[in-house]
């Protein structure tokens, strides 16, 4: 193994967001040594950006709300294909996360009472999302951080050594996990400033990686989302599910050019903005889905009602969810009633008193005033769908984010499940702690578990070291065009609506790409080398875009973050059938069609037959009919 930087821990946690951070902390107070790893700096992880809040039921704002109410929302925006005992367990636990969160220091937007304020959300029945502003995440990652240096200073007391049980390598790539026969035993990386390699010796790693938007030419995400934790689990054998399934944010900036896609929060519309199109007309109110026909309000009148009285109302269709906005916009501005720059308008500025703009969303004039010369407060933004959140990811068991390989995990939004086909917003950040926690606990229960090490085999290191030295000094294609390429094809061909002769020929590109990636080149040292670091990232961008082109095309259906133009309706036959993504010889990918469980029924019965009929097969309703009687 040459002379690798090597480290020993009995959990590895890779990635340093909400996810990553709650998973570290839980496994350091279950008394393991506990390595936190990051790619970028540490603190400035995707959550960081999350605006519009976490969401718990905690019932603060409107009492009728509890857990029950939060899983059939949950549910209902991932169009029943969840993983329904993750939701049930998000639902359940999100409080409790949010109330310790607060007892770490997070300081929350307050009701006039006192409590915990709580905004409204698209697809949310009640005002749940816990907030700060439009900057939660910050104050979540702040917090959590503050957690990790709280329990370094307990471990100095302890042990005369600040990093004795929790010790942050920042950034630092992980590019192979490696394995003993079957199990985990350690990650190898390198860091980004030296070049230099650096191997973890552990027989536990938790995944918390996050997305893999940069995929996509138009993303809410910033760099480091490659679909690296996707990957590494692919490569050492685990499973992706729900791949297909990939979030546009109906509301990403659409100018100037270099900012196209940054999110712009859908607080806008949960604190009153509304959407319009050239001929000013609100055009939701055409776009409400049957399946969602009862719960939205069909004229302005009552929709502008429900924000002074819910009890009595019915919501905006701006809130429907996200996928279905998506759509709106997307159909709008193919009709050629788009905004100059070729999205739609956003209007807060004849909604609110200015000062409340400024007030109730800070970020958003911030960032429209100094990115796009446009004041919020007097005139209406324009936006358009921007690929924002995958909801696949690494198949996990619910309880303790176990994955398939022994001593692998993975929580937050490199995990796969929870969200279904379409996650709803708020319910990420709550997500990243219920089971940022499990998985952290689960990691140790396991180390705690097993009779011996695995041990680090030597030739898998030399290999994991060869391949990322590979690109260095080759004469191959430039990395920069092959990442060009390879998302304007993703967005062009498997994006917001997708077409069985356009999947298949991004296939046939992404194939190429494929064997273009294994020839990619960069030139220079190993030395902070961004080409380089862009050439090793390539492999994981052009597997999970595989992943996602693959499992596109088979589902002949159209259900949240998948929408085929070919198959427009939503199947119930395809609700029972999960799509599952694994490696095979030669790294190709296989794709195979798996049984969704059956909710149970105690759950299930959270439901009115009425709606559930919607979603479920006539066998099943038959079953239903059984349980309600
Ligand atoms: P992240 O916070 O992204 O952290 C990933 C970590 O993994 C980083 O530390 C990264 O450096 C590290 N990493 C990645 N690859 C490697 C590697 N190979 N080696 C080492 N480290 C690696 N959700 C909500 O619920 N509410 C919101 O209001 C909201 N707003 C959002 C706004 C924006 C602009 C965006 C982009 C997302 C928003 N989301 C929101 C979604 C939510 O923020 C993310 O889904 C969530 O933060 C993901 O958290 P995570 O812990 O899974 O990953």
């Amino acid at each position: 193994t040459h002379n690798t930087e090597r480290h020993e821990y009995d959990v590895v946690v890779i990635g340093a967001g909400g996810a990553g951070l709650r998973a570290a902390i839980e496994a350091r107070q279950q008394g393991k040594r506990t390595a936190i790893i990051c790619k970028s700096l540490f603190g400035k992880a995707h959550t960081v950006m999350a605006e519009g809040g976490a969401a718990a039921a905690m019932g603060n704002v409107n009492s009728a709300d509890n857990w029950m109410v939060h899983f059939r929302d949950t549910m209902r925006g991932g169009k029943f294909l969840n993983n329904w005992r993750m939701a049930e367990l998000h639902a359940k636990e999100a409080p409790d996360r949010v109330w310790e969160l607060e007892a770490w220091g997070a300081l929350f937007d307050r009701t006039k009472d006192g409590k915990i304020s709580q905004r409204n959300f698209g697809g949310h029945e009640y005002p749940r999302l816990a907030h700060v502003g439009d900057r939660t995440g910050l104050e979540l990652i702040r917090t959590l951080q503050q957690r990790v240096v709280a329990l370094q200073q307990e471990d100095y007391e302890t042990h005369g050594d600040y990093e004795a049980y929790i010790k942050v390598f920042s950034e630092c790539t992980i590019t192979r996990l490696l394995k003993d026969g079957d199990a985990i035993s350690g990650a190898f990386g390198y860091w980004r400033e030296s070049g230099n390699f650096v191997l973890f010796d552990a027989p536990a790693v938790v995944l918390a990686t996050g997305g893999i938007g940069k995929s996509y030419v138009v993303t809410s995400n910033s760099w480091e989302y490659t679909g690296d934790g996707h990957a590494l689990a692919l490569l050492a054998g685990a499973k992706l599910i729900n791949m297909e399934f990939i979030q546009f944010h109906p509301t990403g900036m659409v100018w100037p050019p270099s900012v196209r896609g940054i999110l712009v929060t859908e607080s806008v519309r949960g604190d009153g903005g509304v959407l319009r199109n050239s001929e000013g007309r609100r055009f939701m109110f055409d776009y409400i889905p049957e399946v969602f026909k009862a719960q939205y309000a069909t004229t302005e009148e009552e929709a502008d009602r429900w924000y002074t009285d819910q009890a009595n109302n019915r919501r905006p269709p701006e809130l429907l969810p996200r996928d279905e906005v998506a759509r709106a916009i997307n159909a709008e501005v193919k009709a050629g009633r788009g905004s100059p720059q070729g999205g739609v308008f956003l209007d807060v500025s004849t909604r609110l008193p200015a000062e409340e703009i400024k007030r109730r969303l800070p970020s958003m004039h911030h960032q429209f005033k100094e990115l796009a010369d446009v004041d919020i407060t007097a005139e209406p933004m324009q936006v358009g769908p921007t690929c924002h959140y995958v909801m696949g990811g690494v198949e996990v068991d619910a309880d303790t984010g176990a994955a398939a390989v022994p001593g692998l995990f993975a929580a937050g939004e490199v995990s796969g499940g929870m969200h279904g086909s379409n996650r709803l917003g708020g319910n990420s950040l709550s997500d990243l702690l219920v089971f940022g926690r499990r998985a952290g606990a689960g990691a140790s229960a396991y180390v705690d578990r097993i009779p011996a090490r695995p041990k680090v085999l030597a030739e898998q290191v030399d290999a994991a070291r060869e391949e990322a030295l590979a690109p260095l000094g080759r004469s191959g294609d430039n990395p920069y065009e092959v990442h060009h390429e390879l998302q304007r094809t993703m967005n062009d061909l498997v994006g917001i609506i997708r077409k069985a002769e356009e999947v298949s020929e991004a296939l046939q590109v992404v194939e190429k790409l494929k064997e273009r990636v294994a020839m990619v080149g960069a030139a220079g040292s190993p030395i902070y080398n961004p080409g380089w670091h862009l050439a090793i990232d390539l492999r994981n961008m052009v597997l999970v875009s595989e992943c996602v082109a693959r499992a596109a095309l088979l589902r002949e259906e159209s259900r949240g973050g998948h929408t085929r133009d070919d198959f427009p309706a939503m199947d119930p036959t395809w609700r029972r059938k999960l799509l599952v993504c694994s490696l095979g010889p030669g790294d190709g990918v296989r794709v195979e069609e798996q049984p969704q469980p059956q909710m149970r029924d105690d759950l299930l019965a959270l439901f009115d037959g009425d709606e559930l009929k919607k979603y479920l097969t006539d066998e099943e309703m038959a079953e239903f009919d059984g349980i309600a009687k």
